[in-house]
């Protein structure tokens, strides 16, 4: 639709920052304050590394992203194709982690804080997808 938007790129990790900088640009048209643009590249940022680190590991991929804007709302929902969640709420706990090399286990817990919604959907060896409202 009119307020709608679509990218689709590579499971690179230099991609992280791109996504979050396409996302922050989309939302200016609803007038955001510099702490809400802030909350979401964030949030963003999050589950796009989560994609890529988790989802994909040492292979590669894709990810993509939609977002629209429906009554001031903005939403948004990142999907990778890669090695989905096993147990989903689990995952969600703070401080919970698969994560080897000193990941603190805080992305869903940041997701959470920084936007007014957050739901995920995932199965193990299809993939996942993480959608976000604020
Ligand atoms: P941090 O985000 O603090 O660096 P983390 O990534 O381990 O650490 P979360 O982002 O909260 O913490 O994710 C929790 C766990 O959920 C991950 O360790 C991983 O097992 C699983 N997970 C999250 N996103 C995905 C995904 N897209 N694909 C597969 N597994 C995922
Ligand atoms: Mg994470």
């Amino acid at each position: 639709n009119r307020n709608e938007m679509k990218i689709e790129f590579g499971s690179d990790p230099r991609n992280e920052s791109f996504a979050r900088v396409v996302v922050a640009s989309f939302m200016t048209r609803t007038n955001p304050t510099l702490e809400e643009v802030a909350d979401v590249k964030t949030a963003v940022s999050e589950a796009v590394t989560n994609s890529i680190i988790h989802g994909y590991g040492q292979k590669e991929g894709t990810i993509e992203i939609r977002a629209y804007i429906e009554e001031r709302k903005l939403y948004i929902e990142i999907t990778d194709y890669g090695c989905g969640i096993e147990d989903v709420e689990k995952a969600m706990e703070p401080m919970f982690t698969t994560g080897k090399d000193g990941r603190s286990g805080m992305g869903f817990s940041f997701m959470e804080a920084f936007m007014d919604e957050l739901t995920v959907e995932s199965e193990p060896g299809k993939g996942t997808t993480v959608k976000m409202a604020k």
